[in-house]
């Protein structure tokens, strides 16, 4: 078989494969995107790349055809015999039967120097799975991800923007953020209600900023964006610190605590939480 030329519409017509809503299935109908994908995702020979639900294999073909290795992991008991049966013979792919959220990525990365992780991730586990990614602390370089237009506009947002707030933050803090493309509805069976974005996250060397206490740092930044339209006084007020000294660490940042959260770039949440902190 061809890998570029997987047919997902004449594969689950072959397996009669049902849809299951609740696992995020919407697979890719549309040719060029998985190749814009992998064009995005700077897919090389040098690569262990991680495909997290692979579907009957649309993308995946694409990723063996230009990667070292393939490491997919598919959630679905159905999809299994069907991606053993159309790709399991390919010696560069390996498939683990697994929910993504618990895999131990540092398993499947042993010693590799260049990993990336790429996906049309199923819409529902989005967050938490890049939260782990970066929070895990694994070696990876990138994430290239199909998500939910919205989540990507927030990961993708400026300070002062309404997109902006804690994911925006969070994923900036680890990463660089390139949008690849957008895909409609009409590239998918079944459809989805929404539009999505291929971003591409690219894993900083070091933290864009430094921080004494992380914990701290994401706390304060959770806290100011629990409340929008309120100040950062408001937000942070039960951070765990005197009125008096809260103030002094405020005005120590040089932040004036009647300004809300979606203005501050991440290095004045940085300095705010290092003057916090020192206040503790
Ligand atoms: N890659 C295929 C494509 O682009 O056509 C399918 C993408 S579909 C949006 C998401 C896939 O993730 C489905 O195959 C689904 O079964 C699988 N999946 C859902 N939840 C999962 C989980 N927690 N861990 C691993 N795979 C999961």
């Amino acid at each position: 078989m061809n890998l570029q030329d997987v047919k997902t519409s004449e594969l689950v017509k072959k397996y009669n494969f049902k849809f299951t809503k609740s696992l995020g299935q919407n697979f890719l109908v549309d040719t060029s995107v998985p190749r814009d994908i992998v064009e995005g995702a700077e897919v090389s020979d040098d690569d262990l790349v991680i495909e997290i639900g692979p579907g009957v294999g649309t993308l995946t073909a694409q990723l063996l055809n230009r990667a070292k290795r393939v490491v997919a992991i598919e959630l679905d008991d159905k999809l299994i015999p069907i991606l053993q049966n159309e790709i399991g013979n390919n010696p560069k792919f390996e498939l683990i039967h697994e929910d993504a959220l618990k895999v131990d990525f540092n398993k499947i990365i042993g010693d590799e120097e260049n990993v990336k992780l790429v996906a049309n991730l199923p819409y529902y586990v989005t967050t938490p799975i890049i939260i782990k990614m970066l929070k895990e602390g694994y070696n990876f370089h990138s994430l290239t991800i199909m998500i939910q237009k919205e989540v990507a506009e927030r990961i993708n947002a400026e300070p002062g923007h309404k997109d902006y707030g804690a994911l925006s933050l969070l994923v900036q803090y680890y990463c660089n953020t390139e949008i690849i493309r957008k895909v409609p509805p009409q590239c998918f069976i079944p459809r989805p209600k929404v539009d999505s974005i291929v971003i591409r996250l690219d894993r900083l060397k070091e933290p864009r900023v430094r921080v004494q206490n992380e914990k701290l740092f994401f706390d304060i930044i959770r806290n100011s964006f629990n409340m929008r339209r309120k100040t950062l006084w408001n937000g942070i007020k039960n951070i765990g610190l005197s009125k008096e000294k809260l103030e002094l660490a405020f005005e120590k940042a040089d932040i004036d605590p009647k300004r809300r959260g979606e203005t501050l770039s991440i290095e004045e949440f940085a300095v705010l939480a290092d003057k916090i902190n020192e206040e503790m």
